[in-house]
């Protein structure tokens, strides 16, 4: 059974919207700039009631290409061969309920995911966890206070081929 938690609608209330989109905008802006160095092609957009987002596909060469996906704002840089298939499709649920947190997070999304691996890599070496990198073990932006946790990402196929379908549909990612 999957640790998964279903995200709600993001609202389109004008006023809220508008102020998301003020709130995100330096670290959208980083995310795009990034991409669009990375990949040199425009993006696509994935789209669900509970999220909107840029996908930018790595190619093939590119030196980012071993971080396998990453989300910076609401910007997702990622490899193909990563995001296809049905495991593919839930690590975009993970990478998708990073642009959650970034909705809350806004300008501090990127300090604060950069003090938390800084966190997990000090507290790791004194005591590792088998199976999570470094930057993952001890980090609570991966593990818990998102909708679908890094820890997802370790699940069997068989597992993952049996996870709630409604987090899917709400990132847009249904098949
Ligand atoms: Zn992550």
């Amino acid at each position: 059974m999957l640790q998964v938690s279903i995200p709600m609608p993001r609202s389109s209330f004008p006023p809220l919207a508008l102020a998301r989109w003020v709130w995100t905008l330096p670290t959208n802006l980083i995310g795009h700039l990034v991409g669009l160095l990375a990949c040199r092609r425009l993006p696509r957009r994935l789209k669900g009631p509970a999220c909107n987002a840029w996908l930018y596909v790595l190619p093939q060469g590119s030196r980012l290409r071993r971080v396998g996906a990453v989300a910076i704002g609401h910007a997702v840089l990622a490899e193909s061969a990563f995001i296809s298939g049905s495991r593919g499709r839930w690590v975009l649920a993970h990478e998708l309920s990073h642009t959650r947190q970034h909705d809350w997070l806004g300008p501090t999304y990127l300090p604060l995911h950069v003090l938390c691996q800084i966190v997990s890599v000090v507290v790791n070496r004194a005591w590792p966890v088998t199976g999570f990198s470094p930057v993952h073990a001890y980090n609570p932006l991966e593990r818990t206070l998102l909708h679908v946790p890094f820890d997802v990402l370790r699940e069997s196929d068989q597992s993952l081929d049996s996870g709630d379908p409604r987090v899917l549909k709400m990132f847009g990612l249904e098949r």
